[in-house]
């Protein structure tokens, strides 16, 4: 009896020695996961700085608060006709040349601001049919040159004179009042076209596709 007590205490004792030579050297194993977290940690420390290095290089500022947001009604491209349109009534016909942002209930009877997006010199503000007040931009992007449409502001609040450079995020103007002269009689919203070139053009929509390729979708700057 005591040779098979000494013989389980033999075996126990081994089982010990076994498992602190395997067990404890596995928990030693520990390091290596931690090593790799903080080589996550170490990974994640570094890509923070491509979007922000993304975004310091983006010349291009919201023309409204929370505008992204705001596209609820008329994106770019999007092909209206007054039987078929996310407004109404609707007056227009074609593809749609800029994006629409539209404003809150709240927001009727408050001062909206609208801001320019890129830097760069205003080259017209006018009445126009259709827009009410509308100001004209000309800037740079990737290179090339483009005119920025900014529709349905108040006339007189455009800001700025002629030819003077405007900064991105610089006051251009408030919008006017909903169904008002002051926004060609349509809602209360920003229309914001950009069209590649020089040459002034304040077509809100186009009747063939194959001209939407002359203009740009702000939405897809505001993204970057
Ligand atoms: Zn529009």
């Amino acid at each position: 009896m005591k040779k098979n007590l000494i013989f389980i205490l033999i075996l126990i004792a081994l089982a010990g020695l076994i498992s602190y030579f395997l067990i404890i050297p596995k928990n030693g194993n520990q390091p290596s996961p931690l090593k790799s977290i903080t080589a996550e940690n170490s990974n994640n420390s570094l890509t923070p700085q491509n979007p922000l290095s993304q975004k310091t290089t983006s010349a291009f500022s919201e023309p409204i608060s929370n505008a992204l947001a705001r596209i609820t009604k008329k994106p770019f491209g999007l092909k209206v006709s007054p039987g078929s349109s996310p407004v109404s009534p609707e007056k227009f016909f074609g593809y749609h040349t800029g994006v629409d942002f539209e404003t809150a209930p709240a927001e009727q009877n408050l001062e909206v601001a609208i801001y320019a997006i890129c830097p760069g010199s205003l080259v017209l503000k006018k009445y126009a049919s259709g827009y009410g007040g509308v100001a004209v931009q000309q800037c740079q992007i990737n290179g090339d040159d483009v005119t920025i449409i900014y529709g349905h502001l108040k006339l007189s609040s455009i800001n700025g004179e002629l030819n003077e450079i405007l900064k991105a995020g610089q006051l251009i103007g408030i919008l006017g009042q909903g169904y008002s002269p002051e926004t060609g009689g349509e809602r209360k919203h920003l229309h914001l076209g950009i069209r590649l070139g020089k040459q002034i053009n304040l077509l809100g929509y186009v009747q063939k596709l194959a001209d939407l390729n002359q203009w740009l979708d702000v939405s897809n700057l505001l993204k970057q």
